[in-house]
């Protein structure tokens, strides 16, 4: 199996107004190397000309760009209950 075919078994319940990640982009903007955007598995980040760009809806909650932010610009907090994402859909 795939990781995209394991990701379409996968469902997320989006809480729009609470997002679980934050980044402070002033400290992504010092950042050479953006390591979070190799690592995570979700493709949730990317580069847009010269600004960091996220999209936290897709998130796997793995925590993998909270450990290899060099810059220190993840605030990373486990979503409330009940949203998220649930695995093992399908
Ligand atoms: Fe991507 Fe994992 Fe970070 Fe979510 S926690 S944004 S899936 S690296």
């Amino acid at each position: 199996m795939t990781i995209e075919d394991k990701l379409l078994s996968t469902r997320f319940v989006v809480d729009s107004q609470n997002p679980h990640i934050t980044l402070n982009t002033l400290l992504c903007a010092t950042c050479r190397e953006a390591p979070c955007i190799n690592v995570c598995p979700a493709q949730c980040y990317r580069r847009e000309e010269e600004r960091m760009v996220f999209s936290w809806e897709n998130c796997l909650e793995c925590g993998s760009c909270r450990v290899v932010c060099v810059a220190d610009a993840i605030e990373w907090n486990y979503p409330r209950g009940g949203v998220g994402v649930c695995y093992r859909f399908g």
